[in-house]
């Protein structure tokens, strides 16, 4: 069924990407919006905006039955979720679906497999995917899961099954920390994500997180390759790159057709992208989860492989089988994304919503800047702090960091905190330019060097 009209159940930067992704196919679009996104850009570029609720997510973004109503009301005929609010809810999926809209995304069952990590490490392991030594399946009885802790080996981490964006983990260095942090992550888990169900992982120290990008229509399963975001800070990725530096091309082979076979093995349908950490020490990777949607970091893989990631999943929403094959995905250069947050890296990365100033937009060769401000926009305080992801494109690792310095001098956003100080002290750093670190690199390089973070010139 071709959509004709998508309805975009999402809001900020990624909105905006959805749309524009869906006017280039000749597609009319519909935004829904909370009461606090009213002067949003994407309600003002998209052809209809429909008011869904209050500024409460929980009442808005996350109301199926509101954003439902919605589509029936404009008669859209598919949904983008975005990332995020309801993009991994089968439930929500399945709505969509018996409503005969298209949902640009997988069926309710592939993310109920998938989008439960306990379920989807099954399915790893199951599709011959290495996955990191755990628990199988969610722990019902922590007396048993005590037993096994101490038999993978402390450090173990507790990971809540529902989990998403860094929440829900917890790292237990011995027994006593195991009986009383799992209680603890379970309550948050429950609150979190309304499902406190708890695995238990062998924590992998000194890792990289490296993921494969797939998409796969039901029948053909491509990958395109992968990207490193190895810099986090509280598990939260900051700065993403493709390709990663630290793997050779034997591995990079094995990862990124191990991903494929995960993909084919559910007969995955959809954009989609399978997480696993890398030991550059032992050349070992391991499965540690997968996102059954758009990532944010997604612009890095355009970049380099020169495909539309946002175009490829309405088409196979659709009904239209892969535009690629793997023979005609090519790596072409070096992309880094870095994630512009309106938080004040001085002061801790605290919130720092405010009024958009004058503002200044880097361009020029190599360089795309996807965001959701305006001059004179109030960013809301209601939701996260991403206001937009520079991307730069060069034919090499070094010359696109040289690139990065130059187009993140060039942004310039009065009136507001925000982390662009931190990526141009980041360029600066040998370790970094080295492409030398780890996913516990950051955290500690952040408390050495908080007085590289302050922000000059304008506050
Ligand atoms: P990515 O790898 O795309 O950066 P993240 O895991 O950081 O993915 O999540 C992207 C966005 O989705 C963030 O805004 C994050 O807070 C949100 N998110 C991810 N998982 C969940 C979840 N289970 N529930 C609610 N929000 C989530
Ligand atoms: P989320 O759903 O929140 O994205 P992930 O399972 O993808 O959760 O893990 C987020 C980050 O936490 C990883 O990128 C990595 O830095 C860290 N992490 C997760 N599992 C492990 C592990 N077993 N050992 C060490 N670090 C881990
Ligand atoms: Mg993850």
């Amino acid at each position: 069924m071709k959509i004709t009209k998508l309805l975009v159940a999402n809001r900020g930067e990624i909105a905006v990407r959805i749309i524009r992704a869906a006017s280039e196919l000749g597609i009319k679009t519909v935004q829904v919006y909370s009461a606090a996104d009213a002067n949003s850009l994407a309600v003002e570029m998209a052809d209809e905006a429909v008011e869904i609720g209050p500024a409460s997510a929980a009442k808005s973004y996350l109301d199926i039955d509101a954003v439902m109503k919605a589509a029936k009301d404009t008669k859209a005929d598919g949904i983008h979720p975005g990332y995020g609010f309801l993009a991994e809810n089968a439930d929500f999926a399945d709505a969509v679906e018996a409503a005969g809209i298209a949902f640009v995304g997988p069926t309710g069952d592939m993310i109920r497999s998938m989008g439960d990590k306990a379920s989807a490490r099954k399915a790893a392991e199951d599709a011959g995917v290495p996955t990191v030594p755990g628990s199988d399946g969610v722990i019902d009885d922590m007396e048993v899961a005590k037993v096994l802790a101490t038999s993978i080996g402390f450090p173990v981490m507790i990971k809540a099954t529902a989990g998403g964006g860094g929440r829900g983990i917890r790292v237990a260095e011995n027994a006593e920390e195991f009986a009383s942090l799992a209680p603890q992550a379970s309550a948050e888990a429950k609150s979190t994500f309304g499902d406190g169900g708890l695995y238990l992982e062998k924590l992998i120290d000194g890792a990289r997180h490296i993921e494969v990008q797939i998409l796969g229509d039901g029948e053909n399963f491509v990958h395109c390759y992968e990207r490193e975001c190895s810099l986090q800070r509280r598990r939260q990725k900051v700065w993403e790159e493709a390709p990663s530096s630290a793997l050779s091309d034997q591995v990079r082979e094995k990862l990124c057709s191990s991903a494929v076979a995960l993909a084919k093995a559910v007969g995955y349908r959809g954009a989609g992208t399978v997480e696993y950490l890398y030991d550059d020490k032992s050349g070992e990777f391991y499965f540690i989860e997968m996102n059954t949607r758009i990532q944010v970091e997604h612009p890095v893989t355009e970049a380099i492989v020169g495909i539309d990631l946002l175009a490829e999943m309405i088409k196979i929403a659709s009904g239209e089988p892969l535009s690629v094959s793997q023979g005609d995905i090519v790596v072409r250069g070096h992309a880094i994304e870095v994630r512009i947050n309106a938080e004040d890296p001085a002061n801790n990365f605290m919130p720092f919503p405010g009024i958009v100033g004058d503002m200044r937009v880097p361009g020029g060769p190599g360089v795309r800047f996807d965001h959701m401000l305006y001059q004179g926009y109030q960013i809301p305080p209601f939701y996260d702090s991403l206001l937009g992801k520079l991307i730069v494109h060069a034919d090499t690792r070094e010359a696109a960091i040289n690139r990065l310095k130059r187009a993140a001098t060039e942004l310039r956003l009065d009136g507001l905190k925000t982390t662009t100080p931190l990526f141009l002290a980041l360029a600066e750093d040998p370790a970094v330019q080295a492409g030398d670190v780890h996913t516990k690199w950051l955290e500690p390089w952040l408390e050495i060097n908080s007085d590289k973070l302050a922000s000059k010139g304008d506050d």
